[in-house]
């Protein structure tokens, strides 16, 4: 019989306690854990292997900090605006409607935009991350391979072109001059069937394009494009939009890199959410990304949010809107896709997204619609202090 202590900050919950032990008795000969505030102490009968397991208790007490948790960090700063700030971003053109749902941007909220999308992108650079582009349109073979059709059917934009033969595209010329009268187009039978469908999310891609891997090493990848959503505001403003701009951080690789990557991400994350002096949380979504049967099977899984949100305080609205989501897919994509770890087994995986847009509206929001009254420590982190 042998001992190794390990300190703690604080003491886990019993279902993170439960994590950490499962993880280490599957490995080794454990008799017992003894959890106290400052540290755990473990009896073990392994007295070869001490280093080694004293590295996975340490490495598994740290991916399980927060998977209990409902509310994992909050960015509780005073709120200095409470009026809504896009009627003075629509009169100096920064922000011009072009349909509901719809904007084109320029100005400073192009700036911070963009700034923003550099600075998550920086952030993937700290892990290694692979850049990638990816189209913005999805084959209608990928839908199919993660049941998007029949999970999100409301969200679906799907595109076609018109029939490829002479009569058709007669007709549907001398049909929508700009003479007729029409203000949508019917999908009739001058319209060949849909191939492929606007992009809902930025990541599938790359878990596509790993299609039938074997040895997949663990890695990181990032990305931003255009994502698509068949919705709009009800108050026609920059909250929802049917098209708007997500940078992702995805990691695919084992189950235990996976869980640890999210982990250090959520780290990251709240201090991004911190430089950006912005009222923000990070807390369990009620929306879980899709949870498959194998999920739930998993000793580890029972216990693990799926999914946490980047949630905005918007003063005017007096609500929260997501800025961003933290996701576990489990092993979904590595099943769809047929995707193998290197140590064989399916490959699991994870995406942190944030929308650009969106939060780059409740910046506007909280910090004004001036760039002059934002917090300089603010400008300085986003590079527009110059
Ligand atoms: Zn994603």
């Amino acid at each position: 019989m042998a001992e190794i202590r390990i300190d703690l900050d604080t003491l886990p919950t019993p279902e993170q306690a439960a994590f950490v032990e499962a993880a280490v008795r599957n490995s080794f000969r454990v008799s017992a854990f003894d959890w106290q505030s400052d540290g755990v102490t473990i009896t073990h009968e392994d007295t070869d292997s001490t280093d080694a397991m004293a590295a996975m208790a340490r490495r598994f007490t740290f991916i399980a900090k927060n998977i209990d948790k409902d509310l994992v960090f909050h960015n509780d700063v005073p709120i200095r605006f409470t009026d809504d700030p896009q009627p003075e971003l629509e009169r100096r053109r920064d922000v011009i409607p072009i349909e509901p749902g719809f904007y084109s941007f320029q100005g400073d909220v192009l700036r911070v935009l963009h700034a923003l999308n550099h600075s998550v992108q920086k952030m993937a650079a700290e892990f290694d991350a692979v850049e990638q582009e990816h189209p913005a349109v999805w084959p209608v073979r990928l839908f199919k391979m993660i049941d998007y059709f029949r999970e999100f059917p409301q969200q679906m934009i799907l595109c076609a072109p018109v029939k490829d033969d002479f009569k058709s595209r007669s007709e549907f010329s001398k049909r929508f001059g700009n003479d007729a009268d029409f203000e949508t187009v019917p999908m009739d039978e001058l319209m060949a069937d849909a191939k492929y469908g606007l992009q809902p999310a930025v990541c599938d891609c790359c878990y596509y394009t790993l299609e039938g891997a074997k040895n997949l090493q663990n890695g990181f990848y990032t990305t931003a494009n255009r994502v698509f959503r068949n919705e709009s505001s009800a108050t026609n403003q920059l909250d929802r939009l049917t098209n708007f701009t997500v940078r992702d951080i995805m990691f695919v690789g084992n189950e235990e890199f996976v869980l640890e990557s999210r982990q250090r991400i959520i780290e990251r994350l709240s201090k991004f959410l911190t430089s950006l002096g912005v009222n923000a949380k990070i807390e369990t979504a009620n929306d879980p990304f899709f949870a498959n049967e194998s999920a739930m099977k998993s000793v580890f899984q029972n216990v693990h949010r799926l999914k946490y949100e980047l949630l905005a305080y918007i003063p005017h609205l007096d609500k929260e809107i997501a800025t961003g989501s933290i996701n576990l897919h489990t092993d979904f994509f590595g099943r769809a896709f047929n995707i193998e770890a290197s140590d064989g087994s399916v490959a699991h995986s994870g995406c942190i997204g944030v929308g650009m847009e969106r939060m780059t509206y409740a910046l506007f929001c909280q910090h004004g619609a001036d760039l002059k009254d934002w917090p300089h420590p603010v400008l300085s982190f986003l590079g527009l202090d110059a």
